[in-house]
């Protein structure tokens, strides 16, 4: 890869906190259990607790803000913050206000009060439409509480909101201590990458993870195709099996891939697949080429995890996003469980992982003290890692 890396930023420890009002923005869109609100991973709120405590500890009035969930502007009752405050305020031992805001109580009064150390939260920002459209008069509102402003949440540094980058225009504006972290980490790994690079890229969300493919072929020695995207590469293939939400843009998009890419890209030569997206569902090993209409496909197959890993043996830098499986479920966590292995044991390798259930699956299969650097951003670590401006990161202040 040659990537030049992004300017230096100033962080929290470059201005003079001390007892001022500070908006952080923080990335607490942790996973939830299915169906309930109770939350299953807690450590986006955990990784936002060296600033807060940094501040605290210089007598700041800390007012954090963030999204959870796609709610597309409109207040939906289970995207709620209360859960979130709750379990921030059990780890910070205190009371965390409800600073309301989007869509209910008025900010402004509510933290008026506020006394130093103390922490307050506003409701989801994504209940107001103008969040995501970066809408000047929003961000004035938010910049309108504090007096210094901290990005702290790479996760959304790759998207141009008002929490991320209008509320920058406003406010003196910094990285937080984990923003700071990422920014170091992920720019030493692209600043001179050993070679061979080999990416491995799976997860649900297809039509962004092939976008992504796009980019990462042009600039790596190897791509290893998991998750949801296998059946949009079958389907380039020219098989038919394996139902799934790949489009025929997708399809085309893999098949210009396969067509021409100065990378190597390695598609999984057997699959696991079930009748029903549903963890009892059976779980069979089928050839990609043999899969029948009626299944989709969930894992990636013991070939595939065989030939992944040695991919991944000689390796001198690894960049993965996205669970090849859904490893969630036991049946069809095999093809994630030999990733994780395979990264782990190379120790030779510089190795980043990036995304929410990536970051989850390495701790779950208990290798995340192997890792290089487990990133807190999905969409933001690979974005940075392509070499594109994240937008979050250009709107703070050069060092
Ligand atoms: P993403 O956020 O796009 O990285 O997607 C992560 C999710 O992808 C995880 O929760 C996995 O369970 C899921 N996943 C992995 N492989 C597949 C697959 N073949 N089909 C559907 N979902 C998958």
């Amino acid at each position: 890869m040659r990537i030049q890396p992004a300017a230096r930023k100033q962080t929290v420890e470059d201005v003079d906190v001390a007892g001022k009002r500070v908006l952080v923005r923080v990335d607490f869109n942790v996973p939830m259990a299915p169906e309930t609100t109770r939350i299953s991973d807690d450590s986006r709120i955990r990784e936002s607790l060296p600033t807060i405590r940094y501040l605290r500890e210089r007598q700041a009035r800390v007012i954090l803000c963030c999204h959870f969930g796609r709610p597309k502007g409109r207040v939906v009752e289970e995207m709620r913050l209360a859960p979130v405050r709750k379990r921030l305020g059990e780890l910070l031992e205190l009371d965390v206000l409800d600073a309301a805001g989007p869509g209910g109580g008025e900010p402004a009064s509510r933290t008026m009060g506020m006394g130093p150390g103390d922490v307050a939260l506003l409701e989801n920002l994504r209940f107001d439409r103008r969040e995501e459209a970066n809408d000047d008069g929003f961000a004035r509102e938010l910049a309108s509480l504090a007096d210094i402003y901290i990005n702290d949440a790479f996760g959304t540094a790759h998207r141009a909101h008002a929490s991320t980058v209008g509320v920058a225009q406003h406010l003196p504006a910094v990285a937080g201590m984990l923003m700071a972290r990422e920014l170091e980490m992920l720019g030493a790994a692209i600043a001179s990458p050993l070679s061979p690079v080999v990416a491995i890229v799976g997860g649900a969300k297809v039509s962004d993870k092939i976008a992504v493919l796009e980019n990462l072929a042009r600039n790596v020695d190897r791509v290893l195709i998991g998750g949801g995207m296998v059946a949009a590469f079958a389907r380039a293939f020219g098989h038919s099996g394996g139902a799934g939400d790949s489009t025929p843009e997708d399809v085309a998009a893999a098949r210009a891939l396969l067509g021409d890419s100065p990378a190597e890209i390695l598609v999984p030569p057997d699959v696991v697949t079930g009748r029903a997206f549903a963890p009892d569902t059976p779980a069979v090993v089928r050839k990609l080429d043999d899969i029948p209409d009626s299944e989709l496909i969930l894992d990636i197959g013991p070939e595939a995890c065989g030939a992944f890993a040695d991919a991944i043996s000689d390796a001198r830098t690894i960049i993965w996003n996205g669970p090849p499986g859904v490893f969630e479920w036991e049946a069809f966590s095999g093809g994630t469980k030999a990733v994780a292995n395979a990264v782990a044991s190379n120790e030779s390798a510089t190795s980043i992982v990036g995304g929410g259930s990536t970051a989850e699956a390495v701790r779950a299969f208990g290798v995340d003290h192997l890792i290089s650097h487990v990133s807190t951003g999905g969409g933001a670590s690979l974005e940075f890692l392509e070499g594109k401006t994240l937008p979050g990161v250009a709107a703070l202040l050069d060092k």
